[in-house]
């Protein structure tokens, strides 16, 4: 079993053999799919007139920071929008592909983040209210399990349900790797932009989750959480986590056989 996500510029500039790729790679493997599409919120926020802000965590990480108005264009936009597009895509090239979310039967619970610690770029931390952001807690792996064995593909946006029931904006990379954790996924591969991790210039082919950690903080915002999620989804019993170009031929068929790609693994 393998879960992938798609990055926002992965869907909105997809080639068609993306989707022929993954129709053809579906016949002999099961997928869940996770998607992205945070640009097109920004967008899509900033028309209705409510500008988006991003907030940086002492750990490094950037995140969106999601007031009440902003989970609620955040929802409609992944959920409402870019979920069907990709279900929509995956329709037409005849796969089963069904469009769900975090919220849709529990599939991701988490709990929102009640204070954030967030560092200025003169380095100064200060301590915010923690809006619609939620720390991953479980996954209703068996509703997936069941859509799987029925020959469905499960499309999931990432927004997850809180424990007073309220949408919550997770990381999409991450909401994959714990997908990929609670089914016991062979791998993970997360496709976006780029070809992998670059560091001075090269593409790093292959590190551990211990390496992948202390490269955090060596790469740029995009780059971090996707490490991040890898180094979690190792954790959760993961064994191989691959970050890929999805703007290439066949790119599905390429991370499978980790070709010009960054392989997370402790192996
Ligand atoms: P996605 O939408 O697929 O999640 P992101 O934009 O969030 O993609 O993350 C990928 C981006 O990370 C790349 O386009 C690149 O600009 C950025 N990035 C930062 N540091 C690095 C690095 N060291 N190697 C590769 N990409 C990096
Ligand atoms: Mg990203």
């Amino acid at each position: 079993m393998i879960i992938l996500k798609l990055g926002g510029d992965v869907i909105e500039r997809a080639r068609p053999s993306l989707i022929s790729d993954l129709k053809s790679a579906a016949s002999n493997e099961r997928f869940v799919i996770v998607h992205g599409g945070g640009d097109e919120v920004t967008r899509i926020a900033e028309k209705l007139g409510k500008s988006q802000t991003f907030v940086v965590s002492s750990e490094g990480i950037r995140s969106r920071y999601t007031d009440e108005e902003t989970i609620g264009i955040y929802t409609m936009v992944m959920c409402g929008k870019t979920n069907k597009e990709v279900v929509s895509s995956l329709q037409k090239s005849g796969l089963s592909a069904i469009g769900l979310s975090g919220v849709d039967g529990a599939i991701i619970r988490a709990a929102r983040k009640k204070k954030l610690i967030v560092v200025d770029d003169k380095g100064r931390k200060r301590i915010v209210e923690g809006g619609y952001t939620g720390q991953i807690k479980s996954v209703n792996k068996d509703l997936l399990l069941t859509l799987m064995q029925k020959g469905y593909v499960p499309v999931i946006a990432p927004v997850a349900l809180g424990d007073e029931f309220e949408f919550l904006n997770v990381d999409a990379d991450r909401a994959a790797a714990h997908i990929a954790g609670a089914l016991g996924a062979e791998k993970l591969i997360l496709l976006t932009d780029v070809a992998g991790v670059y560091l001075d210039g090269k593409l790093v082919s292959e590190m551990t989750a211990q390496e992948a950690k202390s490269m955090m903080k060596k790469v740029g915002f995009g780059m971090e959480k996707k490490l991040l999620a890898c180094v979690e989804a190792l954790t959760m019993g993961v064994n191989r986590a691959i970050i890929s170009s999805g703007m290439v031929q066949n790119p599905v068929t390429r991370a499978t056989k980790e070709e010009s790609c960054t392989v997370v693994s402790n192996e």
